[in-house]
């Protein structure tokens, strides 16, 4: 970062804010046509200065930027497109304890006591959004409560065991579905076993991430939307942040939560995060007939390893799944999801579909979330002196740990909480370039030829 000097700052608040005429669009999906606002933010064109700059105004940028300025610290946030443009406002919705790597390899990393912290932490993010959701009745979030995990290979004895081990080992009272109670909810000969998660639920998330950037401002951040952070410099001991629209931020400390749609901003994590492209579909308002085929309000998602997630929303189905590194949006995505559909419910393979769309998840290689000090002293063991933080990776388990990342890193900055160390054995490390991305899109060709070969074996 070469230094700078002499830079005229104004007051955060006295800004102008321009019109907004650079920020992407958001995709075509059912989620941005139900959007609850449709206020736009302008661009930063003038210099302003706060205590703290968040990056990225996803869930992990908007939640730390509200827990921040609740804690008392001046925050701006930038946001390159609009809020909620990335993964948040393109997800699945689903909101439930737990992380995108598995409780077992966590343990064998952490140990059980550490593993359990986390888990509990997991569980306040979901917790944490929750209370949120409830502070915000008029904002078209629409909480539905249930999520089941289904089985596609028979396995009475191993959905026992995994049920009896997250009562024993965290605390978390789960309950088992035989298989003729999976197929009665589920009108499908695919699927035998569930296990339910009475404390899971199911949200709109972009009206969420709407909503959180509503609570935030309510409280004091500044947040510029079609403004992307594009170099950072150093002036005087603090970070000077220049944006695209001619504007810049000098603050005393910087969290990254950029994610999949990093860029090359800050290169220690651009080089620590592989996005990685899930699909979505929602189809029209359903028929009666339609409706047969799933009678559980739920979010419902396979244990495969990278399974269906698909629930019942309002009035129509909103359906997930797939896994790639290819960043480009294919053309039949639409088709491939509707083949996906009819699949697993024969019944709904004349499904008519109002959206498709994509969305970049972030991704560490030991699939955990990047959270903590990520500069040049990241592996000191105080606070980072050089002010650098990063809420991110949190691939696809983001909804409850963007909001714990956030809770996280807040109190970290205002109140030298240091339970971010929990996240220590899982530090920032470079993924490997496209030959990492290479590497990764055949370990997925790998597992869905595992996960086909056991459904064969067994089914
Ligand atoms: C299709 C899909 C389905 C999913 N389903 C689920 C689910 O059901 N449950 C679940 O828990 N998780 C799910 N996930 C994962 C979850 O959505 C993400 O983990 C989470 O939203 C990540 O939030 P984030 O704030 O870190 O990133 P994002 O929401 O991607 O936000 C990053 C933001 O940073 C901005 N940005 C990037 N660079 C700059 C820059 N230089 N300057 C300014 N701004 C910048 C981007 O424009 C973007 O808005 C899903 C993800 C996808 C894509």
């Amino acid at each position: 970062m070469p230094g700078t000097t002499n830079l005229p700052t104004l007051g955060r608040q006295s800004l102008p804010r321009q019109p907004n005429h650079q920020a992407a669009a958001y995709p075509q999906s059912y989620y941005a046509a139900t959007r609850y606002e449709a206020t736009e933010r302008g661009s930063l064109t003038r210099p302003t200065e706060a205590d703290v700059c968040v990056i990225g105004g996803g869930l992990a940028g908007l939640t730390t930027a509200l827990e921040l300025q609740r804690r008392g610290q001046e925050t701006v946030l930038l946001e390159a497109n609009r809020i909620g443009w990335g993964a948040s406002g393109r997800n699945g919705g689903f909101v439930s304890a737990g992380y995108s790597e598995g409780l077992s390899a966590i343990t064998a990393k952490s140990g059980l006591e550490d593993a359990r912290a986390l888990y509990r932490l997991s569980r306040e993010g979901a917790a944490y959004v929750r209370q949120r959701v409830a502070a915000e009745p008029e904002a078209g979030i629409g909480l539905v409560e249930g999520r089941l995990s289904v089985l596609r290979i028979d396995g009475a004895d191993r959905t026992k065991r995994m049920r009896d081990r997250m009562e024993k080992d965290f605390e978390h009272a789960m309950v088992y579905w035989p298989t003729d109670r999976v197929r009665a909810a589920l009108q499908t000969k695919r699927y035998f076993q569930g296990l339910q998660d009475p404390e899971g639920f199911h949200i709109h998330p972009l009206n969420y991430a709407l909503a959180l950037a509503r609570e935030a401002e309510q409280a004091g951040v500044a947040i510029y939307e079609a403004t992307r952070a594009l170099a950072l410099e150093r002036e005087g001991g603090r970070h000077v942040v220049r944006c695209a629209a001619g504007g810049y931020v000098t603050a005393r400390e910087l969290v990254f939560c950029t994610s999949g749609y990093e860029g090359h901003l800050f290169s220690p994590l651009t080089r620590a995060i592989l996005p990685i492209a899930t699909y979505m579909i929602a189809s029209r308002t359903l028929s009666e007939d339609e409706r047969q085929a799933i009678s559980l309000p739920y979010a419902i998602s396979d244990e495969r390893r990278a399974g269906d997630y698909y629930r019942l929303y309002r009035d129509r189905l909103l359906w997930g799944g797939r896994i790639t590194t290819r960043r480009e949006e294919p053309k039949a995505l639409g088709r491939l999801l509707k083949q996906d559909v009819s699949s697993v419910y024969p019944s709904l393979s004349r499904l008519q579909l109002a959206y498709a769309w994509s969305g970049l998840m972030g991704y560490a290689l030991h699939k955990m979330p990047l959270i903590g000090p990520c500069g040049a002293d990241a592996h000191g063991d105080g606070p980072p002196q050089d002010g650098l933080w990063m809420a991110t990776g949190f691939g696809g388990h983001g909804l409850n740990t963007t909001a714990m990342a956030g809770e996280l890193i807040a109190s970290a900055i205002a109140e030298k909480d240091d339970r971010w160390k929990l996240f220590r054995p899982y530090p920032r490390q470079p993924v490997g370039g496209r030959l990492g991305q290479a590497a990764v899109q055949l370990t997925y060709w790998a597992m869905q030829l595992r996960d086909w070969l056991d459904e064969r074996r067994t089914g």
